[in-house]
């Protein structure tokens, strides 16, 4: 028999289900894929930093693989399209009996994974897909009535009552391979035909994303829940890209959390179990993702949502893309997604809401601008994020609840040590100004080189509740 592995986001060797069922069989035959989609990932937004992760780790994993005698075959195309062809021409090619793969949720790769399913019903191999990115197949965790959550914390509490009574299978690392699989080559990698964009100072690797892991589980998870709101203090895992990419998987993540906080699931209160809560809101969107098709096809969740009449104002949307609102925290924020590719969890439900509620800017603008600079872009969270701060998605902000810049920047970066990171124009800025300098420049007589504010918080207030009010 000649298996046959196709990574997708699930860019690990160890806990990878589908490799790990597919080299059950001593005496198969393994041989693995990888097909990049260049145009596809451009309509999908896709960063330059993501695509260079994803280079690095699909480098990482070919010799991961070689070491187990498993050779990586890679291909390029353009779009989904064109791939169930090539998967059936190398099922071909190399007489392949059994296709294994973990699932994906999002609409477009599910039309892509029918396909495939559709080019290989008259040939005789086999499908195996799994799910692994999730700790539940989504549609399986469901209410009393059998329908999806449309709350988290119930979904929260179902998740917790399934997992206390199952054990959390972590899959090792498959065991080398008697000899390769004969007559296949490693194909080379590179050009990887995407603009990518290195980012500084991030660890690759399967290996380094387990240490990092488990850094975050042993110092610094107790922490978590007094501190996570705080920019400044950067006390979140910064696990995202990886589980975005699957170089972790959310059951490595449990399971070493639970080696190190054994009684984890009844201790709600704790640091560890307010991490875990997080990977569960994880979970949630992904599952929802699956059940709400729309959810792919730029749709918001609440339908009257989309007759909500929004700004097309150009000057103000590069404004905000830029860091120059003239809102300290909003622009301290922006400017760390676009400097480094990342932005803390508070600071997204700031510049989201910003967007959506101050400039009233249709959330989907920002969603993709978020897709197109992040290292961690996920549709699943992204979207549930955005939906989250734009009042339009399931268990949302309620609409006429809007986030105020200055009280959110004052609460959550008291005497602006993050802002004083990203905006060095406001260095003379005292703390107790930080959060409006415009108006201590105005009483000082001083000239900034930092913007005021591009729109008045409380007049946007009433503008915008008026435009949902409308469109209700
Ligand atoms: P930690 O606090 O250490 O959390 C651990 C993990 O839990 C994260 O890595 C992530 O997988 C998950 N998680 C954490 N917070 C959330 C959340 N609010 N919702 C869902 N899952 C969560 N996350 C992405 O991975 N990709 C995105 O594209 C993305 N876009 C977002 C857009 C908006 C508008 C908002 C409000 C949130 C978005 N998030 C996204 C969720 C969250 O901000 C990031 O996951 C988090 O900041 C990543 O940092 P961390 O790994 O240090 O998180």
């Amino acid at each position: 028999a000649t298996h046959l592995v196709w990574f997708r986001h699930d860019l690990r060797v160890t806990d990878n289900t589908a490799l790990y069922q597919a080299c059950q069989d001593d005496d198969a035959q393994v041989i693995a894929i990888y097909i990049a989609t260049p145009k596809q990932w451009h309509e999908h937004h896709m960063s330059a930093r993501q695509a260079w992760l994803i280079e690095q780790h699909i480098q990482h994993l070919q010799k991961s693989l070689a070491e187990l005698n498993i050779p990586l075959l890679y291909r390029q195309t353009e779009t989904f399209d064109e791939v169930a062809p090539i998967i059936q021409a190398v099922c071909q090619q190399y007489q392949v009996s059994d296709l294994f793969y973990n699932k994906q949720y999002q609409w477009n790769e599910r039309q892509r994974d029918k396909a495939v399913t559709a080019h290989l019903a008259n040939t005789d191999v086999r499908i195996q897909a799994f799910d692994d990115a999730v700790f539940f197949a989504p549609g399986s965790v469901l209410t009393g009535a059998g329908k999806m959550y449309q709350v988290y914390t119930p979904f929260r509490h179902k998740c917790c009552e399934q997992l206390s009574s199952q054990n959390t299978t972590v899959y090792a690392k498959p065991k080398k391979r008697i000899s390769a699989a004969l007559s296949v080559t490693t194909d080379s990698i590179t050009p990887f035909s995407y603009t990518t964009q290195r980012v500084v100072d991030f660890p690759t690797g399967e290996p380094r994303a387990l240490s990092c892991l488990r850094d975050f589980c042993q110092k610094h998870v107790d922490r978590y829940l007094q501190q996570r709101d705080y920019p400044a203090l950067d006390a979140t895992s910064h696990l995202s890209a990886y589980l975005a990419l699957g170089v972790l998987s959310v059951r490595q993540c449990f399971a070493r959390l639970q080696m190190e906080y054994p009684d984890l699931l009844h201790a709600t209160s704790s640091g560890a179990f307010g991490w875990f809560s997080q990977l569960l809101w994880r979970e949630f969107y992904l599952h929802l993702l699956f059940m709400y098709p729309k959810l792919s096809k730029n749709k918001p969740f609440i339908d009257w949502t989309e007759r909500v009449q929004w700004r097309e104002n150009q000057a103000d949307f590069d404004a905000w893309k830029n860091g120059l609102t003239g809102y300290p925290i909003v622009d301290a924020a922006m400017r760390q997604l676009n400097q480094t590719g990342w932005m803390h969890n508070r600071l997204r439900m700031i510049v989201a809401s910003f967007l959506v509620k101050d400039l009233l800017i249709d959330w989907h603008r920002g969603e993709h601008y978020f897709m197109s600079q992040l290292i961690d872009g996920d549709l699943a969270l992204n979207n549930g994020g955005w939906q989250w701060a734009a009042s339009t998605g399931t268990d949302a902000a309620p609409y006429f609840r809007i986030f105020n810049p200055t009280t959110q920047g004052e609460r959550f970066d008291p005497n602006g040590q993050f802002i004083r990171q990203y905006l060095p124009e406001l260095a003379l800025v005292p703390d107790e100004a930080i959060h409006q300098p415009h108006k201590w420049a105005q009483s000082h007589q001083v000239k900034l080189d930092y913007p005021a504010p591009i729109v008045c918080h409380a007049k946007a207030r009433l503008y915008t509740l008026a435009a949902f009010k409308a469109a209700r």
